[in-house]
């Protein structure tokens, strides 16, 4: 009997990792994110403020891993900072106007793991939030950018990109080869890209 409560609770639980529309506000999941969402100020590159408000909106499988990612990271004296989570398609279409370029900027026809609410653009803070020498700026378009320009780097945004991409992968993401900042939820398959507005669902 035992037994098979455990494989219907099982089941229960994929089913909620299959679940599409299941958003969720990260900083009401957990308080110890810091937020700086480029996107709802004008110091970004498309030079205005795109969303209305600064929320950071996951789905709830990406949002558990991201909040064991900040776990070990708080142990070790670090946490996230993130910069940018869903977007909707609607902004996809302004970025790509700009930067018509697909190692910066997913192209709208395909749309961005960020539409699907299952990537993140995230840097590596102290534990109490305050900024770490890291190799470039957020949304700097240049070689410099990537991981593998990290011999441009300085020691200490190596070892600090290294602690954020080690608790990234440990969590279940993976790195994106032009962007140290931006990271994939390895699932992002399973969620289509959407178009609302950002704000509380
Ligand atoms: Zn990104």
């Amino acid at each position: 009997m035992k037994r098979l409560l455990l494989l219907l609770l099982l089941g229960l639980g994929v089913q909620a990792e299959g679940l599409t529309d299941d958003w969720v506000n990260l900083q009401r999941l957990e308080p110890s994110f810091k937020l700086e969402m480029a996107y709802a100020t004008p110091n970004n590159f498309l030079k205005a403020a795109v969303y209305p408000q600064a929320l950071c909106l996951l789905h709830r499988p990406v949002a558990e891993r991201l909040k064991m990612a900040q776990q070990a990271l708080l142990q070790q004296g670090y946490g996230l900072k993130l910069w940018d989570c869903y977007r909707p398609l609607s902004v996809q279409k302004k970025m790509w106007a700009i930067v018509p370029d697909d190692r910066y900027v997913a192209d709208p026809s395909q749309g961005s793991r960020h539409n699907r609410g299952a990537a993140v653009d995230v840097t590596l803070v102290t534990a109490q939030g305050q900024p770490l020498e890291m190799p470039t700026g957020f949304d700097d378009f240049s070689p410099k950018a990537s991981p593998s320009a990290r011999d441009q780097w300085t020691p200490e945004a190596r070892t600090h990109f290294e602690v954020l991409r080690k608790a990234m992968t440990d969590a279940g993401f993976a790195p994106l080869a032009s962007e140290w900042w931006h990271f994939d939820y390895n699932g992002w398959k399973a969620y289509p890209v959407s178009d609302f507005p950002l704000a509380e669902r």
